[in-house]
């Protein structure tokens, strides 16, 4: 198996310096009340996701802040998707900026060939910084990745994952908490060594049973390397930020160009497409606070006139207009059935 686990770096403030030149180079910030994402010359101040904006441009004045663009990030993803599936129709998101790739048998026996000529692509095509990781597990693919942060390459070769399995740290494997970390703690496990000898009987009094599989199948070298395809996208939305208004003509104009875009991406999923037969129609305010309104449509559709005519009224239905807040947001989700909409049934 050789896997690929691709991620882009900083990938909201990336987006942004990519967007806007006078954030290049500069410690920035997407953020709204608190931070979503710093770039890497931020990071480097000592600044990280979750912090309150007000105390870091009070701590750091220097600190450039801007708003999330939410359709420019779907955009990018979008693009970044297309470029991974380039080397590989066996691509597994992790989230909208990261992905695993099994690349077994199509890299001609040179995966860091492979993986630079991903990055180099990703950099040439969609403006962004993405590290990869190669590993014969997804472990191993995503410490890799996480080694080579930011901007970079690690490949976890046979040898090198025969040195390094054994010393890895049980809190650095995602998904063991601090609680089951001072467990294993309690029981003198600290790295994955410490686990040979034990077995699941043993270790299950320890923690629970799908964690001790979990941590032997990593002791013993066989743990997660299938890449899962997505299943059928449950739903499709679009979003757009706009200057704080409450000017109804402006958010309505904002809206309708939503649904045209949802409507587009429903179209370009499935042959034929699965029709919604409900929508939800979001606002935020300038507070950070959103309001969402859902409503079923008659019958499922993916008419423009009756989806205008849903959301337009779904929208009203938000009061934003007698709010006081502004609003910076709008957005619209159509969601999907699971099955292809069976075709209408023939007139008699
Ligand atoms: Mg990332």
């Amino acid at each position: 198996m050789v896997l690929l686990h691709a991620d882009a770096d900083a990938f909201f403030a990336s987006v942004e310096q990519r967007d806007d030149p006078r954030l290049r180079g500069r410690p920035m910030v997407v953020a709204h009340e608190v931070v979503a994402c710093p770039s890497y010359e931020a990071r480097a101040l000592g600044i990280h996701a979750g912090m309150a904006t007000r105390m870091v441009t009070r701590r750091w004045p220097e600190v450039l802040v801007v708003g999330y663009r939410g359709e420019a990030y779907e955009e990018a993803s979008r693009a970044l998707f297309e470029v991974f599936h380039r080397y590989t129709p066996l691509v597994e998101p992790g989230s909208i900026e990261e992905a695993f790739l099994d690349v077994t048998d199509r890299d001609r026996g040179d995966p860091a060939g492979m993986a630079a000529a991903l990055r180099r692509t990703a950099r040439a095509e969609v403006g962004l910084p993405v590290s990869v990781g190669v590993g014969r597990t997804k472990l191993m693919a995503k410490l890799a990745s996480r080694r080579a942060k930011p901007d970079g390459l690690v490949v976890v070769d046979p040898d090198t994952e025969a040195r390094v399995r054994p010393r890895l740290h049980l809190d650095d494997l995602w998904g063991v908490g601090p609680t089951t970390y001072e467990k294993l703690h309690a029981a003198g496990l600290f790295v994955v060594s410490d686990l040979y000898g034990w077995d699941e009987e043993r270790l299950k009094g320890v923690v629970s049973t799908a964690m001790a599989r979990r941590l032997l199948s990593i002791a013993a070298g066989t743990d997660d390397a299938t890449v899962r395809l997505p299943g059928p996208r449950r739903s499709v939305s679009a979003t757009r930020s706009l200057p704080a208004t409450r000017t109804r003509s402006k958010v309505a104009a904002v809206l309708d160009e939503c649904i045209g875009r949802a409507v587009q991406r429903v179209t370009g999923l499935d042959d034929p497409p699965r029709l919604p037969a409900r929508v939800e129609v979001v606002v935020r305010y300038d507070d950070g606070v959103q309001v969402l309104q859902r409503g079923a449509l008659s019958v499922p559709t993916l008419d423009l006139g009756a989806l205008t005519a849903l959301s337009h009224d779904l929208l009203d239905r938000t009061g934003f207009e007698w709010d006081g807040r502004g609003v910076t947001m709008v957005g619209l989700t159509l969601p999907l059935p699971v099955a292809p909409t069976a075709p209408p049934a023939p007139t008699p």
